[in-house]
């Protein structure tokens, strides 16, 4: 079994390229997974010495060449942690550890902040706070360029694109303040996005997109107001052929970007996303799985999540079933926040079930596990994360 770790870069530029990068070499990693551009974070890091990495609207970590850019320009942090990235590339290949660029693509406050018009727009019409729309022209372009960029600059091996798909408009990064019940219905109907360019790719599908806005935030208010009929009402959105089509363009434009990647970079490395689509109980099975199978298509390898072992199987059952099956890999994630419930029961649940959780996924065919994050977990966590894949068993 290979094993890459998720790192910062401000770790990195904090605790020392060589020594965090020797460190991780000597742990047995095979590759480390470097931050390229982040998301809001609030990082607590036990490592030299008690430290609270905070960032507001995210920002990107390494030295982008702004002139390789169109609309959309990089909004480096600082120069400071940017050169962390190049040290960390020239280390990585001295030890002779594999890097992978960890990119983030939709949530993205600061683009969202400087590039309104790339906003997510939530179907009763407000603006996400934080996400940016995967149809918008602008968001993939720069996606690209930002890949076509690092790649120039370092010898990358896999670009890791997290967030392809919308997160949900309450995604507790800033204390969201939920006071109604929203039912899976109304959550799932909440991904949707109806900026401009969603819209008109929908009226250019053929889609009266006003009146279907309408339907959607008509049927997500019934659900909130919890009115009766909801059985009917889910029936009644599972065979309207206007949302269904709506809801495939939105996932589609997901794809999109990732084909856009690919474009630039798959040439000199490997691309991978994880693409479980929110979208399952509305589309149905046969229709979701076709979109998982156009995003693992997309993609060069497919990232899983070791929490999640039914989408692992999932993934993995569809990835079987093309010409020219993906190598499959998936992350390891222990936060022990209390409100990120699943993975803090994980985490408290000891040993025992982090190498039945491993195995499970060894077992679904996944290759490679990656550990999240070398700045945030105390060295112990790290070697009884590699001592649980030394027990491994692998066909
Ligand atoms: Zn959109």
């Amino acid at each position: 079994m290979r094993t890459t770790t998720y790192c910062y870069p401000w770790d990195l530029a904090r605790l020392g390229v060589v020594r965090s990068l020797g460190e991780i070499a000597s742990h047995g990693f095979a590759a480390i997974d470097l931050a390229a551009n982040y998301h809001p974070i609030d990082a607590l890091s036990p490592r030299g010495g008690l430290n609270l990495y905070t960032d507001a609207r995210g920002a990107v970590y390494f030295p982008a060449r702004e002139t390789l850019y169109g609309r959309i320009k990089p909004f480096i942090h600082s120069n400071e942690i940017a050169r962390a990235w190049p040290e960390a590339a020239n280390e990585a290949a001295r030890l002779g550890l594999g890097l992978n660029s960890w990119t983030i693509t939709l949530f993205q406050p600061w683009i969202r902040d400087a590039h309104p018009d790339c906003a997510r727009v939530l179907p009763w019409g407000d603006r996400s706070g934080s996400g940016v729309c995967a149809a918008n022209a602008d968001v993939r372009a720069y996606h690209a360029a930002l890949c076509g960029d690092l790649a120039e600059q370092f010898d990358i091996a896999l670009f890791r694109l997290e967030g392809v798909l919308s997160h949900t408009f309450d995604l507790d990064w800033l204390r969201p303040r939920n006071l109604v019940t929203i039912s899976p219905l109304a959550r799932t109907l909440s991904n949707l996005c109806f900026c401009e360019t969603c819209k008109s790719r929908g009226r250019a599908s053929g889609i009266d997109v006003a009146a279907l806005q309408c339907r959607v935030v008509g049927a997500i208010e019934a659900e909130i107001a919890a009115e009766p009929g909801g059985e009917g009402r889910a029936a009644a959105l599972a065979a309207d052929a206007e949302l269904i089509s709506y809801t495939e363009n939105h996932v589609r434009a997901s794809m999109e970007l990732v084909q856009e990647v690919v474009g630039r970079v798959g040439h000199a490395a490997r691309v991978s996303c994880n693409a479980i689509t929110p979208y399952r109980s509305l589309l149905g099975e046969a229709r979701d799985d076709a979109l998982l199978t156009g995003f693992i298509l997309a993609g060069t390898q497919v990232d899983g999540n070791v929490l999640n072992p039914a989408g692992n199987s999932l993934a993995a059952a569809l990835n079987a079933a093309i010409s020219s099956p993906r190598p499959l890999s998936a992350l390891y994630v222990t936060v022990r926040n209390p409100t990120v419930t699943s993975a803090a029961e994980m985490a408290g649940a000891g040993a025992d079930r982090m190498l039945q959780n491993l195995q499970t996924t060894a077992d679904a065919g996944y290759r490679e596990l990656s550990l999240y994050n070398f700045g945030l977990l105390p060295d112990a966590d790290v070697r009884a994360f590699m001592d649980a894949v030394a027990q491994l068993k692998t066909a």
